[in-house]
């Protein structure tokens, strides 16, 4: 059996925090507990959040966190032909449509259908799923916009897909730390259509977070998918496209997350969390072991 392959795969678009930390030193620890690989890739498909500096300081970050990088990096904004070639194929099976609605548009629709007392359902991360354009465009302006240089998002016509699929997906859980890294997986059902039409690529950017992240995953021959709980949810669109593109299924690892004081998810722009910070306040790495509770 070859090598177990873990990643470690942050946004340049700001700064590690605590919640990353543990992320990358999870990996590190399964990887060497496992005699696996341990790799980095750089999520920097969102070109005009994601900088030169950021990456460079992130790199120390990690350095300094005694995270051992094997070269050479995997940049996502240097593979974009490689997602154009998994987007085709999907649009090869008829998955793929242009969706017109802005933002705006998507709130004022909701908004709208939830003034008489009616939800509008939300996807697993919050967010409303996809209308569609018809909800709220008359023919005519669906013709004008696809005719115009209007932005557009394209998205996975998920009904389809998952009639495509034509059976039950689930993919193997295992554990993220310790003892448990050795347990038998779970295996856990595949819950895709509450995320309803995701967005696979846009009209200035050929990708979309999920798109990348399987053919990548799968390009980088990660066999270990561990990363934080809050990416549990899009594990079921993922195994969803790995089916669609026939790519290999790695097994998933979803760690604990690392909480800020108000009780939630830490975010890259909170300064008191990141890693750059509480190094410069002097945090030493047996306190931030002890912080994360490793
Ligand atoms: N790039 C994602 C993030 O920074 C992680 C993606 C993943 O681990 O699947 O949250």
């Amino acid at each position: 059996m070859s090598r177990p392959a873990f990643r470690f795969a942050p946004s340049p678009n700001g700064h590690l925090h605590l919640g990353h930390a543990l992320s990358a030193l999870l990996n590190v620890r399964a990887a060497n507990a496992l005699n696996g690989r341990f790799l980095l890739r750089l999520e920097d498909i969102d070109l005009t959040r994601c900088t030169p500096d950021l990456e460079r300081e992130m790199l120390e970050d990690l350095d300094w966190l005694g995270v051992p990088l094997e070269e050479p990096l995997l940049r996502q904004s240097q593979a974009f032909e490689h997602y154009r070639k998994a987007l085709e194929q999907l649009q090869d099976l008829g998955l793929v449509y242009a969706a017109y609605l802005t933002r705006a548009e998507i709130r004022t629709f909701v908004a709208d259908y939830e003034t008489n007392g009616r939800i509008w359902p939300r996807d697993p991360d919050g967010a409303p799923i996809y209308p569609g354009d018809h909800a709220v465009l008359t023919e005519r302006e669906r013709k004008a916009r696809a005719s115009s240089d209007a932005p557009f998002a394209l998205r996975l016509n998920m009904a389809d897909a998952l009639s495509k699929i034509g059976k039950p997906l689930s993919w193997q859980e295992g554990g993220s730390e310790g003892k448990a890294l050795f347990q038998p997986d779970q295996q856990i059902a595949v819950e895709a259509a509450a995320w309803g039409d995701v967005v696979l690529a846009r009209k200035d950017t050929p990708t979309s977070y999920h798109l990348s992240v399987v053919v990548d995953d799968a390009r980088q021959g990660i066999t270990d998918v561990l990363r934080g709980k809050d990416l549990y949810h899009a594990t079921s669109v993922h195994r969803v496209l790995q089916e669609l593109l026939d790519l290999p299924q790695p097994r998933y690892r979803h760690h604990r997350l690392i909480l800020g004081a108000d009780g939630r998810k830490l975010s890259k722009s909170s300064k008191d969390t990141s890693l750059r910070s509480l190094r410069e306040l002097g945090m030493t790495h047996a306190e931030l072991r002890r912080r994360l509770e490793l």
